[in-house]
Formats: structure tokens, C-alpha cells, sequence
């Protein structure tokens, strides 16, 4: 048997089990997918290899640690993050997934790629975002609570991208294209870090939040006329990623969506 996992703390919530879980049942694996909370990321990794688990994801807080007990790939040492770990290479390999999720994310709703892009947030999910972004070619604008992260992330990312707090939105937004919302604001929480007036029509907004899965910022962008992501999108296809890294086959997406889909309306 194929064994895969989840390493974070806490992992119990976790939709990515029933999400993977579905996906080998689709295609007749026998193969299953546990989730660990280990007292370290290096811990887990050394525990996993001599269990031979072939693929590791990793969550919350172990994102940035895991990089000391893995080879990142290119993508995931510039973001300073790993969310997937290939175990059949030695050393392991540690990919970024959720940036690999997010522009899939978009690519799934036809949402064209060019442009502006305001990315709100500077922890893992901005990060990701901030590098997917600029990497497709965007021009990006950082807007952060703290702007001294913001400023950091900027400077990582490259030349050219303008950084503010959060009251700057409004004109930050004004000639933008695509709005990532991606701090925890919204989460188990009716909130949105962006004011309602600083949303248009020419807008694309993929809010990473996904519990709930309907949140403010998104009920606002709609009603402004803009075109909505939600953050279910960026999880599945963050799966997808990992599933065809670790097991080079074409994951059975629609599969994957739909066992995602009934946790997420439920959890609202
Ligand atoms: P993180 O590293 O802890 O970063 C949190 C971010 O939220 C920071 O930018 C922080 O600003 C900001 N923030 C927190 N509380 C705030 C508040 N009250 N007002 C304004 N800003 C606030 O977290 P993360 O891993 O990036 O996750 C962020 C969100 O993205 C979470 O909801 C997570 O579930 C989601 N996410 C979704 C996916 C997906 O696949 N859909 C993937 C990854 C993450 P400061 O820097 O000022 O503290």
C-alpha cells in the first residue's frame, strides 16, 4: 500500500484526507492518506521515511521549518515555504503547491492573467501569491497590516513592487485587474480586510480563505460586478498539484472537487 500525509498542528479539520482519499478510489489505488502531528517538521520527515511514506503535505505551523529537512525546489526557496514533500527522492524534495494552486485556480475560471495584481497579505498564502504573480509577468502591489513585512516580501519578489498598509486599498485597487485577498480576515469570521468601495467591475478576486467558503469579500466583489474565486479552488488544485507530484498520474480532478465541495458547504 501507498501511504501519504498530512503533517500540521492542529490537522484534525483537515479536508485534504477526504479530498486525496477520493482520488485514489477513483482510480484504484490502494492507498490511503493519514495526517501526524509531530512535535517537529525534520521529526516527521526522518519518521516518514523510514515508514516509506511517499508524500508528505505539510501545514500550519511547519511550512517554514520543513525547509531545514528538505531540497526545496526553486519556487518554494524564494516563497520560503513548503507545502508538499516528495519522499522518493533523497534528499526529500519540497515543492510550494499553493502557488502552483492559486494560478490553476485562476486558469480553472478563465481569468486572464495580466496586469495589475494587488495581493493583500504577507504571510505563507501572500508569499505564494506575491511569487506566482510576479512570475506569470504581473505587476504586483503588496498592501500588508504590518508594512514592514510587506516591504520584506516586496524586496524578495523583485523590482518594481510597491508596497502600503492596509488603508491604502482604495487607490491601490483603482486600476488594478486581480485582487488576492490572503490573510486570515474572514476566517470563522464575517469579516474583509478590503473596503467594499475600493471593489469594481474590472476586478478578478480570489480570496484564500475557504472556511467559510462564501466570505464577505466575495459577497462585496460580486455585488461590485467583479468576477470571484473562492478559496475552495486554490485548495483543491494546491491537491492536485501534490497528487501529481508524488505519483506522476493525472489526478481525477473533478473527483476531487466534488468530495472538497461537500465538506466546504458544510462548513460554512
Ligand atoms: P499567516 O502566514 O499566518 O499570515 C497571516 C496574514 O494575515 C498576515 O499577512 C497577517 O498580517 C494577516 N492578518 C492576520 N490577522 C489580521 C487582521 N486582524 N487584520 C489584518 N491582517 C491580518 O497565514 P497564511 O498561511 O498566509 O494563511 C492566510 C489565509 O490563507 C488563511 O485563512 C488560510 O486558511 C488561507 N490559505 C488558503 C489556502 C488555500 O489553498 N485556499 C492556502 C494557504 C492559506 P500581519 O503580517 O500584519 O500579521
Amino acid at each position: 500500500m501507498d501511504v501519504y500525509g498530512l503533517v500540521g498542528n492542529p490537522v484534525g479539520h483537515s479536508l485534504s484526507p477526504p479530498m486525496h482519499e477520493a482520488a485514489y478510489e477513483a482510480l484504484g489505488m490502494d492507498a490511503q492518506y493519514v495526517t501526524f502531528e509531530p512535535e517537529t517538521a525534520a521529526a516527521a520527515i526522518a519518521a516518514a521515511k523510514t515508514l516509506g511514506i511517499q508524500g508528505l503535505n505539510v501545514t500550519i505551523p511547519f511550512k517554514r521549518a520543513v525547509l531545514e529537512a528538505v531540497e526545496p525546489a526553486p519556487l518554494a526557496d524564494r516563497i520560503g515555504a513548503v507545502n508538499t514533500v516528495d519522499l522518493a527522492t533523497d534528499p526529500p524534495t519540497g515543492y510550494n503547491t499553493d502557488a502552483i494552486g492559486l494560478l490553476r485556480a485562476f486558469e480553472r475560471h478563465d481569468a486572464e492573467l495580466s496586469g495589475t495584481a494587488v495581493v493583500v497579505g504577507a504571510g505563507g498564502a501572500g508569499r505564494a501569491a506575491a511569487f506566482a504573480l510576479a512570475d506569470e509577468g504581473l505587476a504586483v502591489r503588496i498592501a500588508n497590516r504590518t508594512v514592514s513585512r510587506a516591504e520584506e516580501l516586496a524586496a524578495a519578489v523583485g523590482d518594481d513592487v510597491a508596497t502600503a498598509g492596509l488603508d491604502a486599498l482604495p487607490e491601490l485597487l483603482a486600476d488594478a485587474d486581480i485582487l488576492v485577498q490572503a490573510t486570515s480576515v474572514g476566517m470563522d469570521e464575517d469579516g474583509s480586510p478590503v473596503p467594499a468601495r475600493a471593489l469594481h467591475a474590472d476586478l478578478t478576486v480570489l480570496d484564500a480563505v475557504y472556511s467559510p467558503v462564501e466570505t464577505r469579500l466575495l459577497r462585496d466583489a460580486r455585488a461590485a460586478g467583479a468576477e470571484t474565486i473562492d478559496g475552495g479552488w486554490m485548495l483543491l488544485y494546491q491537491g492536485v498539484a501534490a497528487f501529481e507530484r508524488w505519483t506522476d498520474r493525472d489526478a481525477p480532478v473533478e473527483v476531487m472537487n466534488r468530495a472538497l465541495r461537500a465538506r466546504l458547504d458544510g462548513a460554512v
